[in-house]
């Protein structure tokens, strides 16, 4: 038996006719860029996630600098985010000439330790942006909180945690604005690429809605230096079809999680991943701890079992560290 690390063509395969459904009309009117498949969705997610407002866009690392811009932060600003992640979080942050700030991880749950943030925070500070990573939600309970004592914007970095829920709300509609990705391999995912902010800031949402359409206030007329981060209308339809089923797929992602927790209990060596509230948690992967990981990589993919290395070196000790001037008091750096 072969077990790959994503098959998408087995999830499409499942709901082919509803897709086709949603697609056809988009090809028959040649509606690709925006257009009514792209306008449906995003009432449907911004219903979906509980927001107000939700903004289609090409891709989610644009999401990330819609966002920042939307909060007018800018060269000289600093924003606070992990070292732990793929790296769009942190290319964001550089494209609107902002530095990152980085905050180590919680060890058990993988994402920002709250305990370190406000050690980081200096005046320059503008924003916290945390990364629910691999499908679990950071601590908003906890950021929220400090953004709000500090005057601090909370920007979510959502793109791996399609219908995670903290505290009763889904993540992307407790910060500022949140940031998704519809890649095709995250929890939903396009024919392509696709990203979206969600917001109940209708200020931001109009100004992110404007930005994405070269920053056109009427046509011709364009009120900033824009951008051409259109959502389309393909994905727009693909996505619609998707999201009636995200729900399912992520309980099914529970169920095998949990059994991967029963039959991967008790094995030396091994760390599984820290889980502390089911629900907010929607294991976009299930990453686990261990000594030898090429060791263990290579013998699982000659059992026929496919593994993925989230992430081989961490943000921080990437290349552009010397542009992003990193602050290792923040986040001490180990030897990779
Ligand atoms: C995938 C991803 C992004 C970027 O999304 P793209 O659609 O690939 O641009 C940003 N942040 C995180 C954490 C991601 O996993």
């Amino acid at each position: 038996m072969k077990v790959p690390f994503l098959d998408i063509r087995a999830q499409n395969a499942s709901i082919w006719s509803e897709i086709d459904a949603e697609l056809r009309p988009v090809l028959q009117n040649a509606q690709f860029v925006l257009g009514p498949a792209v306008e449906s969705f995003e009432a449907k997610f911004a219903e979906y996630i509980g927001v107000k407002a939700c903004v289609g866009l090409n891709n989610g690392t644009s999401a990330l600098q819609m966002a920042l811009i939307a909060c007018d932060i800018g060269p000289g600003d600093e924003v606070i985010t992990t070292p732990h992640t793929w790296i769009s979080t942190s290319w964001a942050i550089s494209y609107v000439g902002a530095r990152p700030v980085f905050v180590d991880i919680d060890p058990r749950t993988y994402t920002i330790d709250p305990e370190k943030v406000e050690a980081a925070i200096t005046p320059r500070t503008k924003a916290i942006l945390p990364v629910h990573l691999y499908g679990q939600a950071a601590d908003l309970t906890r950021l929220s909180a400090i953004a709000q004592r500090h005057g601090l914007r909370l920007i979510e970095d959502a793109a791996q945690s399609h219908g995670a829920v903290w505290n009763g709300r889904r993540v992307g509609s407790i910060g500022d604005i949140g940031c998704f990705s519809f890649y095709p391999g995250k929890n939903l995912g396009a024919f392509g690429e696709g990203g979206a902010i969600t917001t109940n800031d209708e200020k931001i949402g109009a100004r992110i809605r404007r930005l994405r359409d070269h920053a056109q206030d009427g046509r011709h007329h364009h009120v900033e230096i824009g951008f051409n981060t259109r959502m389309e209308g393909i994905q727009g339809a693909v996505l619609s079809a998707k999201l009636a089923h995200l729900d399912n797929w992520n309980a099914q992602r529970r169920e095998h999680a949990e059994r991967y927790r029963e039959q991967l209990a008790n094995i030396e060596g091994l760390v599984l991943p820290a889980c502390s509230r089911p629900e907010s948690h929607v294991w976009h992967l299930f990453v686990v701890l261990v000594d030898d990981r090429e060791h263990v990589s290579q013998h699982l993919g000659e059992l026929g079992v496919a593994t993925g290395m989230h992430y081989p070196t961490p943000v921080p000790q990437q290349p552009p560290t010397k542009i992003w001037d990193i602050n290792t008091a923040t986040f001490p750096l180990r030897k990779v």
